[in-house]
């Protein structure tokens, strides 16, 4: 829902039900009264209502009209509206496919929108009544529950009272919980009098003890009401059944419920608070950088806290190549964190980081056979560095103790990973006399996409020939140079330098942390070149993007040196292996197979390639290159990254420009024209000179 600069924000709360003729509508229109009784100028809508002939007043409105109907009228705020009318009388997709319509959460949403802004300032309060149960579907792929997250409504949860209503009652919150959504109440309407012989007075009087505790231990911001069976005759009858809903209507008028995602600007206290607060990457904490509220996301979708949505072109460095928010990465969180969120790895082991650690090795280059787990990817780096080092060490090689490196990398911000990073732009003199000193070649000089020119490799021939029994590894990106400039380079530089590496006994170490994972269009980038390096580290997509995970891996080897004489190796972070990572990890290279990411990306590189062309023919763009699913449009001239997010973020796009560089490296899930769009905007900003610094 995108509401418009100064509306009034939504407030609105849903009525769900536990099933179908739990007794929800009666619910709703008991409370609509209780709250017009308490002066609030509320109305109860139905976004879906199917099994009715169209009309303005139907189906359950008849309901909520009758309710109210002798209490003094709101003008310009009925007491009834239904917005989507279906005359089948099913679930809303099937209503809704019988007459050859879709229906979608974002769409009703931005009805339920529309609808509130219709209605007179005066309006109060929108109660809103699911059709259904909660997971009631509205398509394929989305639910009741779906429409209420885009909402971000509070939930009033009703359930019916009788044998089984524990388990719907206690499966309903669940899912109420797993969306992050507030319950406001639970409401359980008793049955009539006298009870079936199955149910029983005794079961009733225990069911509703046991939600009452249940919701006091779990949700204790929830009310809880019994409502009982009303015999709807007339005013006396709704009054009694408003009466014992007063005190949820209390609830309802203080609290206002706003709708989260109406509220006006709800991110700007939250800016605020941050800036107080905390502290942002490569940032001032007095120079305060511009910073956007992210609230929700979805797909390649980013949400606001103000409800704008962005097209995300940056999959968060890397990392979240299935989009935000993918069902099957939550629900193997979830059931994961069901069953052990983390144990210390030191002693135990786990079928998550077995299964993984198997996992990766078979994708990896042939020849590497053991896996170390780490928390970030700095810190797989940082193992490698001590690999390499402590097996040197095994092979009594006390002399090989640094590193070689091309200029134009980067490994990471803690101080081993550091010292390998490009000395100007890793801003080696910071840190002058903490960093190792390590060796520095040329930037492999070869484009990717151009003839390989042996000559590429001469500083490393030369280098090596001079200090190569100083050595212990060398260490780089494969193909992809990526936050030290995005640069793209031959695969043959790799076979050479491998050889080089061989003949001068140093070990060949490749950071894979941003180009694994299919971003160049190999799984791993050094199947380009065909080589396997002796110790290859990942990360950032490894989790598809939702938690912290990365992996270091080694040859038989290199394993055996590192720990010959009965050495162990010196590394164990607290969070080794965490299960919930590890599971994640799993499912997102279920998904990158089943959703055939070669494809995928293949067609990201064809819809960047094409869509930043035009970028071409302004004087000021040095060089245009896609490669997989990166594209990047290379500046003379450093840019403006505060006016260009900015500018960005009005047009509907996340684009987080550095140094030289605007590029884009988008979720592998984009579709064509989402890709269209984020190139679109690189061209307007650079047609509206909006990367350009102030002289
Ligand atoms: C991002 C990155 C790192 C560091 O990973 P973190 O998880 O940020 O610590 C290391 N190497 C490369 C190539 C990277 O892109």
């Amino acid at each position: 829902m995108t509401p418009t600069e100064g509306s009034r924000p939504l407030r609105a709360v849903f009525v769900a039900g536990t099933g179908t003729d739990v007794g929800k509508t009666v619910a709703t229109a008991a409370l609509l009264r209780a709250l017009r009784g308490l002066g609030v100028a509320a109305q109860a809508v139905k976004p879906v209502q199917t099994g009715v002939a169209p009309a303005t007043l139907c189906g359950d409105a008849i309901s909520y009209a009758a309710a109210v109907a002798d209490l003094a009228p709101v003008p310009g705020v009925p007491p009834a509206a239904v917005l989507r009318a279906f005359s089948l009388p099913a679930s809303p997709q099937l209503a809704a496919a019988r007459e050859g319509g879709r229906l979608t959460a974002a769409d009703l949403a931005s009805s339920i929108g529309e609808h509130w802004e219709g209605l007179a300032p005066g309006a109060g309060l929108l109660l809103l009544e699911a059709a259904g149960g909660l997971l009631a579907p509205l398509n394929a792929r989305e639910g009741m529950i779906d429409l209420m997250a885009e909402v971000q409504a509070p939930v009033i949860l009703v359930a019916r009272n009788e044998l089984g209503a524990l388990n719907h009652a206690l499966l309903s919150l669940e899912a109420v919980r797993a969306r992050g959504l507030e319950l406001a109440a639970l409401v359980l309407v008793e049955p009539p009098r006298p009870v079936a012989e199955a149910s029983g007075e005794a079961v009733l009087a225990e069911n509703s003890r046991y939600l009452a505790e249940h919701l006091a231990a779990h949700w204790p911001q929830a009310l809880f009401c019994r409502l009982p069976w009303g015999e709807l005759s007339g005013p006396a009858g709704w009054q009694e059944l408003a009466q014992v809903l007063l005190p949820l209507a209390r609830a309802l008028a203080e609290t206002g419920s706003g709708s989260r995602a109406g509220d006006a600007r709800p991110g700007v206290d939250l800016e605020a608070r941050d800036h107080a607060a905390l502290w942002h990457p490569y940032a001032s904490a007095t120079l305060l950088p511009p910073l956007e509220t992210a609230a929700r996301s979805h797909d390649n979708r980013i949400v606001l806290a103000d409800g704008r949505e962005l097209i995300d072109g940056m999959s968060s460095w890397w990392a979240a190549v299935h989009g935000y928010n993918h069902p099957r990465l939550n629900h193997a969180l979830r059931a994961q964190s069901a069953l052990m969120p983390h144990v210390m790895f030191g002693g135990l082991t786990h079928a998550p980081a077995v299964t993984l650690g198997e996992r990766l090795l078979a994708a990896m280059p042939e020849g590497l056979e053991r896996i170390f787990f780490a928390d970030s990817g700095s810190v797989a780096v940082e193992v490698a560095l001590k690999m390499a080092l402590q097996c040197r060490q095994g092979r009594g090689e006390r002399r090989r103790t640094r590193f070689l490196t091309p200029r134009g990398g980067y490994h990471g911000d803690t101080l081993g990973a550091m010292s390998v990073c490009d000395p100007v732009t890793g801003m080696h003199s910071l840190f002058a006399g903490m960093l190792p000193q390590q060796f520095f070649m040329e930037r492999p000089s070869c484009r990717f996409d151009a003839p390989f020119d042996p000559a590429a490799l001469d500083d490393a021939r030369r280098i090596l020939a001079e200090h190569g029994d100083e050595v212990a590894a060398v260490i780089l990106e494969p193909v992809v140079q990526g936050a030290g400039g995005m640069w793209f380079y031959h695969p043959d530089y790799l076979r050479g330098l491998a050889d080089l590496c061989r003949r001068a006994g140093a070990l060949l170490i490749f950071d894979e942390i941003a180009t694994g994972f299919g971003r160049t269009g190999r799984f791993f980038a050094a199947e380009w070149a065909g080589v396997t390096p002796d110790i290859l580290c990942c990360g950032k997509a490894l989790t598809g993007g939702v938690l912290t995970l990365a992996a270091t891996a080694c040859t038989a080897e290199v394993a055996e040196d590192i720990c010959r004489g009965g050495r162990v190796f010196m590394h164990g972070p607290t969070f080794m292996g965490n299960p919930l990572a590890c599971a994640v990890a799993s499912a997102s290279l279920d998904i990158l197979e089943e959703n055939r990411w070669q494809a995928q990306v293949a067609r990201l590189e064809r819809g960047l390639a094409e869509g930043l062309a035009p970028c071409r023919n302004f004087p000021d763009v040095a060089d245009v290159r896609a490669l997989g699913a990166i594209g990047v449009v290379e500046m003379t001239a450093p840019v403006n990254g505060p006016r260009l997010q900015r500018f960005f973020v009005e047009r509907g796009v996340w684009i987080r420009p550095f140094g030289r560089l605007i590029y884009l490296m988008p979720p592998y899930i984009t579709p064509p024209e989402d890709v269209a769009r984020l190139c679109a905007a690189v061209v307007d900003a650079l047609a509206a000179d909006a990367w350009r610094l102030p002289d």
